[in-house]
């Protein structure tokens, strides 16, 4: 099967061929037909399966087809964080890069300015979080009454996030006559509920999800305050037992702060971001295969495809704020049939995170005593 079987026109064909995407993933081969042709989407998919161009485009390609001489927001697409939302906003530049249709992105934690200048130019598609949309449309900038196309993303998470009564008070204000494609990772009780009301006569799609990868890896969770992290990092390093690990932290500056706390404790190691010379890099990994260099601390995107064997703990230093990279991360340790140890340190602010964690595992991890 390939893109071109499934109904997409050639503008979005060309775009997704740039992208570089070769043939469509399961979830897209399965949702892209039926919501073309129209139809309520069930999807059971997570972030990482290609769900975003699963639903947008069929979205694009729908809001193209109908040409409509005043502007007006024809499609929303609810999604619960700020990430994912700007994550969709750039697939939706990327897809609808030969199309004449208009998008913006308007999320919490940054200034409106911008976001009610261009919701005031004019748009086609709007990718919203609950909270700053109801907000806007509480103030009169946002009109949803010409939404057509409504796509709830990740709406396990919406739950869990506790945002489910903004989610319903957002689509008590939607047209009743539209097309709705609803993702979700898992399917607890409250969700299959707001499926069934929100859903007519839908094709429900599955994909299996990515976890099993890490079922060798034992798995613990620290509970300690931020501020608490690099003395414990500290006193688990020395501890002895730990040979060759990975510290995972959030942000490069995150890496780099840590690699001198940690220097400064007599502890070696070296950070690989983004930021860092290709030459330093290539220096830190050499360093941490050949048993030099015990430690490395490193973000997610550094980390991709760095393949070393023998790697005995993954520590999270910041637990991602989503759950799939955790995943990832882990599956770093016990390779090739070994067996390995992941240590999360989760501080009060990140509980949300741990949680969406064990349920896309399925299972509860075991606490550590701090
Ligand atoms: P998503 O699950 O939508 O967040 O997508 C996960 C990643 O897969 C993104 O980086 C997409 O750009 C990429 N992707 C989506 N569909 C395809 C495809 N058919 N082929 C290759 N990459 C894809």
């Amino acid at each position: 099967m390939t893109f071109d079987d499934l109904g997409l026109h050639a503008d979005l064909l060309r775009a997704v061929k740039d992208a570089g995407y070769r043939e469509p993933t399961p979830i897209q081969r399965d949702a892209i037909p039926p919501a073309l042709a129209g139809r309520d989407v069930l999807g059971c998919a997570q972030t990482g399966t290609g769900k975003t161009a699963a639903f947008g485009l069929p979205l694009l390609q729908r809001l193209d087809a109908i040409a409509d001489e005043e502007t007006a927001i024809r499609a929303l697409v609810l999604t619960p964080t700020r990430e994912l939302a700007a994550q969709i906003g750039e697939s939706f530049a990327t897809y609808g890069t030969h199309l004449e249709l208009w998008h913006t992105v308007i999320f919490g934690g940054v200034k409106e300015g911008k976001q009610i200048a261009e919701l005031d130019r004019g748009i086609d598609v709007l990718v919203a979080t609950p909270g700053r949309l109801l907000d806007l449309m509480g103030r009169g900038y946002v009109d949803l009454r010409k939404v057509s196309l409504f796509v709830l993303d990740e709406a396990d998470r919406m739950l869990d996030m506790g945002f489910l009564p903004d989610v319903r008070r957002v689509i008590a204000k939607l047209p009743k006559k539209r097309q709705t494609l609803f993702f979700s990772a898992t399917m607890p009780g409250p969700i299959r509920k707001l499926a069934n009301e929100l859903l007519h006569d839908p094709v429900s799609v599955a994909v299996a999800p990515v976890s099993s990868a890490a079922e060798k890896v034992r798995q613990e969770v620290v509970f300690v305050e931020k501020k608490a992290k690099p003395r414990k990092l500290i006193e688990l390093l020395s501890a002895g037992d730990i040979a060759h690990t990975i510290v995972f932290t959030r942000t490069k500056h995150g890496a780099n702060r840590l690699v001198k706390k940690l220097a400064n404790a007599g502890i070696e190691a070296a950070a690989i971001h983004g930021n860092k010379s290709q030459g330093a890099r290539t220096r830190a990994l050499d360093g941490f295969r050949s048993g030099a260099l015990n430690v490395l601390v490193a973000t997610d995107i550094a980390a991709r495809g760095i393949d070393v064997e023998g790697i005995s703990h993954v520590i999270n230093f910041a637990l991602p704020n989503v759950p799939e990279p955790y995943v990832h991360r882990i599956g770093r340790t016990a390779r090739a049939g070994a067996s390995g140890t992941a240590v999360s340190f989760c501080d009060p602010e990140e509980k949300a995170y741990l949680k969406s964690i064990e349920k896309l595992l399925g299972r509860r991890i075991h606490r550590r005593a701090a």
